[in-house]
């Protein structure tokens, strides 16, 4: 079924490359059919998924599931790999369950908002986690995992429809999803959609412990950009009926007593985050404006992709040159902004710059955004020294208020004063060439014994969100030399 769906894009001057609004997907009526048919298959397995939990929690104490507890909870689902940036586990999220997709009307959050307000769309079942910035180039560089939610059993598995690049919701064909679906031991049903081809590191009919790798997220099935769609299908509480649910509940403010979700009585999160999450996401250098117009694209003509997201990354300057630097940010209003002070390798500073959130129309309410990219240029002085320049980013939120921001109070939204430090060189070379003795899990790396304060030699430390990325992706075999970025110029380990 084609659905409308809206999407965004402004920008006004240098300030606002990219906001991404509502994205979207579609179950696909085959995956659902499947799901309950392996349903049936595998649910005679359960006692021997349940033996399983016991046993481990009882010998090895490696599982949070509890076998006889009346819910499974879930940990997040999605994780970046260890040495891709700073943020471990969460990007933004984009779409929560639409917990009127029963009924007729509009749509609803599980706090409360409605319609154009809510952060959903009609019907949808799930929720959606994007990867921001440059989810592109991070699905192409496999550097987003599905994870399992919990303790279960694969019950099914397909990575076989190459369509990761799909950038829009479309009419393709039923079947075009590639997706994973865990059977946890209190019999809900936990899947994980839009997976990349041939990433699948599971097969159907597996143990799969919580945090477990999955497979790559990407775009495929009906999806306008790589983002993982996660839905659970358990036994509702109030009805007894086997459907689908919204695990999240039971805010801890009172602004709309106890939420609104209808299905459940407690969350079904080990930790729940919160509906809302402004974060200064990353911070980095570029060449120029980036572009992520892949995205931006309202025409519904199938195959439009592959997408044209240029990133411009670049770390190395000259003298003279422009320097643009970018700022990607989840969850923010307009009146909220990142300020930079940049400073000379002396560590004296040399210029700084705000980076505003733009005033103007977001989606669902004016001036709120879900993810944004805000830009602003620099030309180094024609004498910049040489050097490692340090930029300092200091991330600037507005409390909610009922007026000016919003126009209406969202609640729960808990915001982390964020400062992040990134580096680039001006008239040398950053790049080292380090050794890396990496552990390895279903042959991808998953840490490496390089930890985000540990002195690699008296020049060098490494530092998690700038300075260390495999390169081009982390798949690599043992003995793989990693290339990092560090602070220092022309060092040689
Ligand atoms: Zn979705």
């Amino acid at each position: 079924m084609r659905k409308l769906f809206l999407l965004i894009c402004f920008c006004c001057g240098l300030q606002a490359v990219h906001a991404q609004e509502q994205k979207m997907d579609e179950v696909p009526e085959s995956i659902q059919r499947e799901t309950l048919e392996k349903l049936n298959i595998y649910k005679d397995k359960l006692a021997e998924v349940r033996k399983w939990v016991a046993y481990r929690r009882e010998n090895d104490n490696t599982t949070s599931s509890r076998v006889g507890a009346i819910h499974t909870t879930f940990r997040w689902p999605m994780r970046v790999n260890s040495n891709y940036d700073d943020i471990p586990e969460f990007y933004t999220v984009s779409n929560y369950m639409d917990i009127n997709r029963d009924s007729a009307g509009s749509s609803q959050d599980w706090r409360c908002y409605t319609g154009g307000m809510a952060m959903n769309y009609r019907g949808h079942e799930g929720n959606d986690y994007s990867l921001y910035p440059f989810f592109w180039r991070m699905q192409s560089n496999k550097n987003a995992f599905a994870v399992a939610g919990a303790d279960g059993i694969v019950i099914a598995v397909r990575d076989s429809i190459n369509n990761d690049l799909n950038c829009m919701r479309d009419n393709f064909e039923d079947d075009r999803a590639n997706y994973v679906a865990v059977l946890h031991i209190d019999s809900s049903i936990s899947r994980y959609l839009h997976i990349k081809t041939g990433s699948a590191l599971v097969q159907e009919g597996q143990f799969v412990q919580e945090g477990q790798l999955l497979a790559n997220i990407a775009s495929s099935g009906n999806s306008s950009n790589p983002h993982l769609h996660f839905d659970v299908q358990d036994t509702r509480d109030n009805t007894g009926a086997y459907d689908f649910i919204e695990p999240f509940d039971k805010p801890t403010d009172n602004v709309f007593g106890t939420g609104c979700n209808p299905f459940i009585t407690a969350s079904r999160w080990q930790q729940q985050k919160n509906f809302i999450n402004p974060q200064l996401l990353r911070v980095a250098t570029h060449s120029g404006a980036p572009s992520m117009t892949g995205f931006i694209n309202t025409s519904y003509t199938p195959n439009f992709c592959p997408e044209v997201e240029l990133p411009r990354l670049k770390a190395q300057f000259a003298a003279g040159d422009f320097i643009t630097v970018g700022a990607a940010l989840s969850h923010v209003g307009r009146d909220d902004s990142v300020n930079v002070r940049i400073l000379y390798p002396n560590k004296v500073q040399w210029t700084s710059g705000s980076l505003p959130v733009p005033n103007t129309s977001g989606s669902p309410v004016t001036g709120w955004f879900r993810n944004i990219y805000l830009v602003k240029s620099f030309q180094l002085p024609a004498n910049a020294p040489s050097g490692t320049y340090t930029i300092i980013s200091d991330f600037v939120y507005r409390p909610f208020d009922t007026t000016s921001q919003f126009g209406v109070y969202y609640p729960e939204s808990a915001f982390q004063y964020r400062t992040i430090q990134t580096y680039f060189t001006v008239g040398c070379t950053p790049s080292i060439t380090l050794s890396g003795a990496a552990n390895f899990e279903n042959g991808y790396i998953v840490s490496n014994d390089l930890v985000s304060t540990q002195q690699i030699n008296a020049k060098v430390t490494y530092q998690s969100a700038n300075y260390i990325q495999l390169n081009p992706g982390f798949v690599a075999p043992q003995g793989t030399v990693f290339k990092a970025r560090i602070r220092d110029c022309n060092h040689s380990d």
